[in-house]
């Protein structure tokens, strides 16, 4: 009765993640690139892969802990990041009053 399988569903383990993800980038186009229509809308890549958050506006590390991690590798995450982060706004003092 050691019920073990699955100690949380919330710390997710890399190496299922990239089991699940076939060991390749799951990135689909978020990152603006377009090598993703030759390979059935996905990032071929199978090299230097990271697990980060797919919401990829979860950049605390205490809210990525929560997020559902997907597949990246590195060149699509970090294009994808910048893409989906809103650019750290210039103070620009303009329509506050
Ligand atoms: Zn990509
Ligand atoms: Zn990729």
């Amino acid at each position: 009765m050691t019920g073990v399988n699955d100690v949380s569903a919330r710390r997710q383990d890399p190496v299922a993640l990239l089991r699940a993800a076939g060991a390749r980038c799951t990135c689909s186009g978020e990152c603006g690139r377009t090598h993703h229509t030759i390979d059935a809308g996905r990032c071929s890549r199978t090299t230097d892969l990271i697990a980060a958050p797919r919401d990829l506006t979860v950049t605390s590390p205490t809210a990525a802990c929560e997020a559902e991690l997907t597949v990246w590798c590195r060149r699509c995450h970090k294009s994808a990041v910048s893409k989906a982060m809103p650019i750290p706004s210039i103070p620009e003092t303009d329509s506050l009053f």
